[in-house]
């Protein structure tokens, strides 16, 4: 169940395990009953340097490339997604823009205090009427002298609770489309800044997912991440190498369906049994290729573009397919409020829409083999 012989990867990987199987495993449960993933697990997993992942050691971080970083969510995941999806949201859609598109001052006052744990990063780019269609956010903001003024309404801010940064995407004028988009970094205690209610859900339930309003919130002109007009590329970019993450913790979530499933399959049971046991190792294992692929493109340097669509297409489509035959096969049990057959399904449903929709993955990979520039063989 290891990738390839790539050594930082497997340490990363086996630090993970025995940190899963001794603080997050055993709390799945709880978290997902609570709704929240507690303090002192964030807490954990900033002392274990899985918070700084990705940021570079001058920047407070532990480095690590994105095989990485796979190895560690898919691990998290196995054991519980939603802590798996706070630690994929921290690093690949808040620290990474701020270490690719930051200032110097900005990577100062933020990394080190994100690799800390010293408040969770966060990014808030979807509001009520703008999901899939990113450029028709409605969130305004105005420059007024050295300062930036922002007003709007963000849904579904994962980590924005406890965060310690948190992106926002608003638009100067909705008619300039795209171009009209900047990001800005908002630390917290920002005055008119703030959580208007936690979202209750189906499933990851343990990852905060909030709906956030922004009251006439003053930033001075150093919170600008990038240049203004870039948001949306910024915002894209993100979620490009965030989309490989998001496939990692759904193949977690697939792996841990597929282990489940394989303990209440016997070898004299039904043979429809054994053959959704067939068919889950065949789903696990392309969908593991996929995301080992976007992952070694995106270290290697090499456009991953449709790379890590088709890692979140096959990742989040075998959590679910996995996760719902694993259901089936424990029957009634399956179904009973506390277990675990039912915790997964409910997680594993939500990996389709999150970071982007099955569909607009197919939108990506379908315009991207149609093109020739990525490269003229896509497989
Ligand atoms: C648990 C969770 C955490 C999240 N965390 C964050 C976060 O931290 N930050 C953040 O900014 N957002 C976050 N989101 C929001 C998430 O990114 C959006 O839900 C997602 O982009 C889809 O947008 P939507 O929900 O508005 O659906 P819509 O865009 O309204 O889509 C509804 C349906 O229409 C389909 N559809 C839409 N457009 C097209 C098209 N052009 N062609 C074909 N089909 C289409 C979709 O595939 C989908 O099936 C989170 C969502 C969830 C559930």
């Amino acid at each position: 169940m290891t990738s390839s012989g790539d050594a930082p990867a497997l340490a990363w990987r086996r630090k993970t395990q025995e940190f899963a199987d001794r603080e997050v495993r055993p709390r799945a449960p709880e978290i997902d009953r609570n709704d929240r993933v507690p303090d002192e697990v964030v807490r954990s997993l900033a002392r274990e340097g899985f918070l700084g992942l990705g940021i570079p050691e001058h920047w407070g971080g532990g480095g690590g490339d994105a095989r990485s970083l796979v190895a560690v969510l898919e691990e998290l995941s196995a054991a519980c997604a939603a802590v798996a999806v706070l630690v994929a949201v921290h690093v690949s859609v808040c620290a990474q823009p701020i270490l690719t598109s930051g200032t110097e001052a900005q990577r100062r006052r933020y990394l080190p205090a994100l690799a800390r744990g010293d408040g969770v990063g966060a990014f808030a780019l979807t509001e009520p009427d703008a999901g899939s269609d990113t450029a028709r956010i409605a969130t305004r903001y105005e420059r007024a002298g050295d300062e930036f003024r922002l007003r709007g309404t963000k849904m579904f801010t994962s980590n924005a609770v406890s965060a310690g940064a948190v992106l926002v995407f608003a638009t100067r004028d909705p008619g300039l489309g795209h171009r009209g988009i900047s990001a800005f970094v908002v630390p917290p205690g920002t005055s008119g800044f703030s959580v208007a209610q936690r979202l209750d859900k189906l499933g990851l339930r343990g990852s905060e997912t909030t709906e956030l309003v922004l009251d006439d919130v003053r930033l001075p002109a150093e919170a600008l991440l990038g240049a203004e007009g870039d948001g949306l590329k910024i915002a894209l970019g993100a979620l490009t190498g965030g989309r490989v993450g998001i496939a990692a913790c759904a193949l977690g979530v697939a792996r841990a369906a597929f282990e489940e499933m394989r303990r209440n399959v016997r070898a004299d049971d039904a043979e429809w049994k054994r053959g959704a046991l067939a068919r889950a190792f065949v789903d696990l294992a392309a969908a593991r290729a996929l995301v080992e692929r976007a992952a070694e493109r995106k270290d290697a340097g090499e456009p991953f573009v449709r790379d890590a669509s088709a890692a979140k297409l096959a990742a989040s489509r075998a959590a679910v397919a996995i996760a719902s035959a694993g259901v089936d096969i424990a029957g009634a049990e399956g179904v009973r409020a506390g277990a675990t057959a039912q915790r997964l399904w409910r997680d594993a449903r939500v990996f389709p829409i999150v970071e982007g929709t099955t569909e607009i993955q197919e939108l990506i990979l379908g315009r991207s083999l149609l093109a020739d520039d990525e490269s003229p063989n896509p497989l």
